[in-house]
C-alpha cells in the first residue's frame, strides 16, 4: 500500500453469503491484478464469515482484506466479540473502528472506538476510525465542532500516518442516496487535516475518507476535493461494476 495513493474501501455490511461474497471478491480481484500500475488502493471488508473465503480469493491480487469492527481487548471472556489479533490472524490489514452504525446501534462511545483503534494498532492493523455528525447537528451548526470533538476522543496516542485512516462519514448520507456536496466535503476534511495537525505526526500523510452514498455517478466530483484521500463506500461496494466505476475515480 503506498499511503499517497487514494484507498477505495468497500464496507459489505451484514451482506453476503459465501457464494456471492466469494464470487464479488473474485471479480475485483480479477479486475485489479490486471492492472498493470493500480494508481489506487482497493480495501474489502465483508462481514466476519466471509474474512477467510474472501481473504483466499483475493489473495495475491494486490486487494487487501479488512474487518468491520473489532473488540479493545485482545482475547478474553467476550462472546460474540472478535479481537483485531483474530483479524490480523486471517490476513486482514485493516478494520473499521467506530462506524455510525455501531455507535448508534451499540451505543459506541468515542472512548471505546479510540480503545478499539489502539486494539487494531496493537494487532498490526490499521485503523479506519469513522467519524460525522447527524442531520440535527448539522443543521444546528455544529458539523465541524461534533467532527473536532469525535476525533480528539476517537484517535489513541499510537495513530500514526502509517496505521490510521479517518473516515469522514455523516450520518444522513449514509445509506440515504443523499452524499454531501462537494463543498461541505471540502469544508470539513480541510478542517479535519488542520485538526490532525496537533495529534498525528505527519498528518498531511494520513489519509481521509470520504463514506456517504458515494456511487459512481458522484465520485469523480467527490474524489477531486482537496484533502479527499478516497472514499469508504456501503451499499454500492455490493455491485462490482458500481465499486469499480468508484475506484476509477481515485486513480
Ligand atoms: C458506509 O456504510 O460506510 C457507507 C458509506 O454506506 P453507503 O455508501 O451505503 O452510504
Amino acid at each position: 500500500m503506498d499511503m499517497m495513493r487514494k484507498l477505495v474501501a468497500g464496507n459489505w455490511k451484514m451482506n453476503g453469503t459465501r457464494a456471492d461474497g466469494v464470487a464479488l471478491a473474485r471479480d475485483l480481484a480479477g479486475r485489479y491484478a490486471g492492472l498493470t500500475d493500480p494508481s489506487f488502493d482497493m480495501l474489502i471488508c465483508p462481514p466476519a464469515t466471509l474474512l477467510a473465503p474472501v481473504g483466499e480469493a483475493i489473495a495475491k491480487s494486490g486487494l487487501a482484506l479488512g474487518g468491520q469492527d473489532c473488540h479493545p481487548e485482545d482475547s478474553g471472556a467476550f462472546t460474540g466479540d472478535i479481537s483485531a489479533t483474530m483479524l490480523g490472524d486471517i490476513g486482514a490489514r485493516f478494520v473499521i473502528v467506530g462506524h455510525s452504525e455501531r455507535r448508534q446501534n451499540h451505543g459506541e462511545s468515542d472512548h471505546e472506538v479510540a480503545a478499539k483503534a489502539g486494539a487494531a494498532h496493537r494487532a498490526g492493523l490499521t485503523a479506519i476510525v469513522c467519524i460525522g455528525e447527524t442531520l440535527e447537528q448539522r443543521d444546528g451548526g455544529e458539523a465541524l465542532a461534533v467532527c473536532s470533538r469525535q476525533l480528539a476522543g476517537s484517535i489513541p496516542s499510537t495513530a500514526t500516518a502509517a496505521n490510521t485512516v479517518i473516515a469522514y462519514e455523516p450520518v444522513w448520507a449514509i445509506g440515504t442516496g443523499r452524499a454531501a456536496t462537494a463543498d461541505d466535503v471540502s469544508q470539513v476534511h480541510d478542517h479535519l487535516r488542520a485538526d490532525i495537525a496537533s495529534r498525528i505526526a505527519d498528518a498531511s500523510a494520513v489519509r481521509l475518507l470520504y463514506g456517504g452514498s458515494v456511487k459512481a455517478a458522484n465520485a469523480g466530483e467527490l474524489m477531486q476535493v482537496a484533502n479527499v484521500d478516497g472514499a469508504l463506500v456501503g451499499g454500492a461496494s455490493l455491485k462490482a461494476d458500481e465499486f469499480w466505476g468508484i475506484a476509477k475515480h481515485c486513480g
